[in-house]
């Protein structure tokens, strides 16, 4: 622990979205582990989040500041006690909701003028955090959150828009990219199709243009698993980036891989004895991530593909309000009563980082969020992608092309966050499932998900590139603030 990373005074602001708010209270944590101070700006309704998390680095002798900003809903029109991008997206009301997230500029700036910390990490939906920042000669660094695969293809999309109209399932190639990325017209976010104007779009474009005015980027990745990616995003997008992931790697015990983000749905010891009594690599772990909310209709098409592939499982299956009271709607007759001792259905939130790195768990059917991706290689299981929107389908090129560890569910179309209608059939998921438990291409993909995993705990140990990366970040934070 070097003498100048003791001073180095960051602020984190995340967010408020549980996809964003995790990796940076890792991220937060990581600083702390350097010697660094930190402190985490989020509001009071998302607290609970972000306490758990302060609470167990406590406890390791690094604690974490926390900051609550109040959020204004009713003059924007949100609903009162909607402070996640979650519940917002599930009443469609994403403008509102960006409106009242603009609204923590002026918290935020007051903080900064009377803290005048070192750093400001702040996510990428606050773009006008850079300028915030600026205002007091502060380094804004911007946390995206996802691959620098994903990054390199979104950019080079926004700077060389599709300007011929190509049909639905044409293919095109990634202008620039390395590597030919073939994609279709379907599985590219809207904003991206040509001709294409809107809020979101110009929102999209503010991103841009913030992250280049800003300090730099922190990539929740390692230089290793997408070396292409990085270099490119580094040298031809001229970015000034950091990879110093995977940042979920700094929870260490099983308290602290259990206890990320919401408090679990089920008992985490009861979760691990079941898991116990398995044999290693036998059972496949299904979970869409915090926002995704599943028709009644493609639930039972998974149900169905589940009890059909005979593979044991666990299956976490969200909803709004209480799922349990829709259970008649998706969940075929007797299914629990047939799948006992064989597949646990977990209705809410699930301990997943502690799910994934129990050596029972042998592949995982992921959306493509980074995190969960990043969370599977560090666990060295295989995959089956099922991309629904955002960046996703980006990610599931860089699984199943490029890093070969998983194969894809057959998912053909971007949507819109948040509901998810029936658009994958039972045949094809029970086949993914099959062939990504069993066989000799199984084992193949495995047997890469694990070299992979020993390179992710490499890097973040000392003398590893993320290690060397977050160093190499502290130090020159460290250097600015004292004027070299
Ligand atoms: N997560 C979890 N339990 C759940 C659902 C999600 O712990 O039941 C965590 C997961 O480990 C990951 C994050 O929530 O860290 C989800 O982020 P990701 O980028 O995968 O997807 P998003 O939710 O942003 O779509």
């Amino acid at each position: 622990m070097g003498e100048e990373s003791r001073k180095l005074d960051v602020i984190l602001f995340p967010f408020l979205a549980h996809g964003h708010m995790i990796p940076m209270l890792d991220i937060a944590r990581l600083f702390v582990s350097r010697g660094a101070k930190a402190t985490i700006i989020t509001t009071t309704l998302n607290a609970p989040t972000v306490l758990k998390s302060i609470q167990n680095s406590q406890k390791l002798g690094a604690p974490i500041d926390l900051e609550i900003f109040p959020f204004s809903t009713r003059q924007v029109g949100l609903p009162e006690g909607v402070e996640s991008f979650e519940q917002a997206i599930g009443l469609d009301m994403f403008g509102q909701f960006m409106a009242a997230t603009d609204m923590l500029r002026s918290p935020l700036e007051q903080l900064l003028e009377s803290r005048r910390p070192d750093c400001l990490v702040a996510d990428m939906f606050l773009p006008w955090a850079t300028d915030a920042a600026a205002k007091f000669d502060i380094p804004r660094l911007v946390f995206h959150g996802t691959s620098c695969f994903s990054l390199c293809a979104i950019e080079v999309l926004r700077l060389y828009p599709l300007n011929v109209p190509l049909s639905d399932d044409e293919v095109f190639f990634l202008p620039h990219l390395p590597g030919d990325i073939k994609l279709t017209r379907l599985q590219i976010p809207v904003e991206y199709r040509e001709n294409f104007e809107g809020q979101f779009k110009r929102f999209m474009n503010r991103i841009g243009e913030s992250e280049v005015k800003s300090y730099g980027v922190i990539v929740n990745s390692f230089y290793e698993l997408e070396p292409a990616y990085a270099d490119y995003y580094r040298n031809d997008l001229g970015r000034r980036a950091w990879h110093i992931g995977p940042v979920s790697l700094c929870n260490r015990n099983r308290e602290e891989k259990a206890q990320r983000g919401i408090e679990a749905a089920v008992d985490e010891h009861d979760c691990v004895k079941w898991l116990d009594s398995k044999e290693p690599n036998s059972v496949i772990y299904i979970c869409f991530g915090s926002m995704a909310i599943f028709s009644s209709a493609q639930l039972h098409e998974i149900a169905m593909a589940l009890e059909s592939s005979g593979q044991q499982f666990i299956w976490v299956v969200k909803g709004r309000g209480d799922i349990r009271e829709n259970d008649q709607e998706w969940l075929p007759e007797g299914f629990e009563e047939r799948m006992e001792g064989k597949g646990l259905i977990i209705r809410g939130w699930a301990p997943q980082v502690m799910i994934l790195d129990h050596q029972a768990i042998a592949a995982f059917v992921t959306h493509c969020g980074w995190n969960s991706i990043l969370e599977g290689i560090s666990t060295g299981v295989s995959m089956v992608t099922w991309p629904l929107g955002a960046e996703q389908f980006f990610n599931e090129i860089l699984v199943t092309e490029i890093l070969k560890i998983g194969i894809p569910v057959g998912a053909k179309e971007w949507g819109k966050v948040g509901s998810v209608p029936l658009t994958v059939k039972q045949e094809a998921i029970e086949k993914a499932v099959r062939q990504i438990m069993a066989g000799e291409e199984a084992e193949e993909m495995r047997n890469r998900a694990n070299r992979l995993k020993e390179m992710a705990l490499r890097t973040v140990e000392e003398g590893g590139s993320s290690y060397s990366d977050l160093s190499s970040l502290i130090e020159e934070l460290c250097s600015k603030s004292k004027g070299d």
